[in-house]
C-alpha cells in the first residue's frame, strides 16, 4: 500500500516527460501522437500525492498513538513506583505522600515542614 503512491508519482512524471519529449520534438507540420499523456499524467501525480499523503498521514498516527501509549505507561508506571517508594506521610492525616509531594493529597495539608 505505502508503495503505491510513488508508483503513481513515478508514472505520472513518465507520462508527462514523454509527453514533454513529444511536444519539443515533434516536427510543425506532425501532430504529436502523445499529447493526451499530459492528461493522464497530471491526474496521476495527482493521485500519487493524495495517496502518498494519506499514507504517510495513517504512519504518522500509528506512530503518535504508540509514543503516546509508551509515554502514558512510563508516566503511570513512574507513579505506582512512586506512590510504593512514599516513605513520607502526612502529619496532619497520616496519609502516605509522595517525596516530592508539597501537599497532602488526601487532607491537603502542606507538607514543607516534614
Ligand atoms: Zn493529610
Amino acid at each position: 500500500m505505502k508503495f503505491i503512491g510513488p508508483i503513481i508519482i513515478f508514472a505520472g512524471i513518465c507520462c508527462l516527460a514523454i509527453a514533454c519529449y513529444e511536444f519539443f520534438t515533434v516536427e510543425f507540420f506532425e501532430e504529436p501522437q502523445y499529447f493526451w499523456l499530459f492528461f493522464v499524467g497530471a491526474p496521476l501525480i495527482f493521485f500519487g500525492f493524495l495517496l502518498t499523503g494519506v499514507g504517510n498521514y495513517k504512519k504518522l498516527k500509528e506512530i503518535n498513538n504508540e509514543e503516546i501509549r509508551e509515554q502514558m505507561a512510563a508516566a503511570s508506571k513512574g507513579w505506582a513506583e512512586g506512590q510504593l517508594k512514599a516513605e513520607v506521610f502526612c502529619s496532619n492525616c497520616g496519609h502516605p505522600v509522595g517525596k516530592s509531594f508539597k501537599f497532602c493529597n488526601e487532607c491537603g495539608s502542606s507538607l514543607q515542614n516534614n
